[in-house]
């Protein structure tokens, strides 16, 4: 069935982003493809980071390491959240490494598979998962792969970053692991000091840029285009849209386009946002709807139904237009749209 959005996404962009944050960072880089590869797809991203020559992927849950299907031997997959209460048929089942993050979680380990690897999360004060540094008696009889721990403001100049990495410096001394890990996309930035072994970013490799250092390294990956429903003139002093928030000036064309709020092209972007039609670029006219959106086309006489515009969305600047996040600029992308890997 034809779809009126599409999303297309760059395998050579994900690859040249993951290749210049492996080698900004100087060692090992793995890849997050939680939320399905930050909501473009997870099992087509590992193919292509893998590909590229990417060996260490983490996704948030059990669930997500199934979807992600049959690996090659050298791949591992870690599941961050470690192993809770429901999980012990997957765990035992499954090849993917658990990131452990509590006592009762090194217990349950220990209890289900003593013999198997498994990673630890420290928690250095973001006090989200993982263990306490204060709680080494915990690992005696565990085989730890890498040992994690989290950055809670990577991507700021905040006196935490020095603060945690001391703490997790400090466990890295006392723990024995094959491996240690700590920076995510912006932690990569901060300087080599941060990589360890093993580097885990995300958000950069899907086009996400946080902090100068990045900039013009990390290209864009995604693309956001939809179809136009209808053009039409909107008569001077008339308004468009839900609320009437956009009031025309002068007789004004538009074209309505099929995306809206529900495909995860939100309100923020209502008045703010703005589209692309060849070299044109169009206003978003008024409030976005579920399913609709007007851009003004004065500026393109030839733009007509059935045509496609391109949402800007390039994420740096999507964030700004719309004051979401680039997390929730991906993750929040709807169903509705044909998703084309190229
Ligand atoms: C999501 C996540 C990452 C990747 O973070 P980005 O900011 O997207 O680069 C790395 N490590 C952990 C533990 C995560 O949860």
């Amino acid at each position: 069935m034809h779809r009126p959005l599409r999303l297309t996404i760059d395998r050579s962009a994900i690859q040249a982003n993951w290749r210049w944050l492996q080698e900004r960072a100087g060692v090992t880089a793995g890849a997050a493809v939680k939320a399905d590869g930050y909501g473009l797809g997870a099992r087509e991203a590992v193919e292509t980071l893998i590909e590229a020559g990417c060996r260490d992927f983490f996704v948030s849950t059990w669930a997500e390491a199934e979807a992600l299907g049959n690996l090659p031997e050298s791949v591992s997959v870690v599941v961050l959240h470690g192993v809770g209460p429901d999980d012990l048929e997957a765990a035992v089942r499954l090849a993917a490494r658990p990131c452990l993050n509590s006592a009762e979680q090194v217990a349950r380990w220990k209890e289900i598979a003593p013999e198997r690897r498994c990673d630890v999360m420290i928690d250095t004060g973001m006090n989200r998962l993982g263990l306490r540094p204060t709680d080494f008696g915990q690992f005696d009889g565990l085989t730890i792969h890498t040992l994690h721990s989290h950055l809670a403001c990577a991507d700021e100049d905040s006196p935490m970053n020095a603060m945690q990495l001391e703490r997790f410096r400090a466990v890295a001394s006392a723990v024995a692991a094959r491996r240690y890990s700590m920076a995510n996309s912006a932690g990569i930035c901060l300087g080599r000091d941060y990589s360890f072994d093993l580097v885990r970013p995300g958000l950069s490799l899907y086009g996400g840029v946080q902090r100068v250092e990045a900039d013009g390294h990390i290209r864009q990956v995604m693309r956001v285009e939809a179809q136009i429903v209808q053009r039409r003139r909107i008569p001077a002093g008339e308004t468009c849209g839900y609320g009437a928030t956009f009031h025309a000036e002068a007789d004004t064309e538009a074209a309505i386009v099929n995306i809206g709020y529900a495909d995860g092209y939100l309100r923020g972007f209502s008045s703010r946002g703005s589209a692309f039609a060849g070299e044109f670029a169009l206003p978003v006219l008024g409030r976005v709807s579920m399913d609709l959106l007007a851009v003004g086309v004065d500026s393109a006489p030839e733009l007509r139904e059935g045509e496609w515009v391109e949402l800007d969305y390039d994420l740096p600047s999507a964030s700004k237009q719309s004051g979401l996040s680039q997390y929730e600029l991906l993750t929040t992308l709807g169903s509705r749209f044909e998703r084309r890997w190229v």
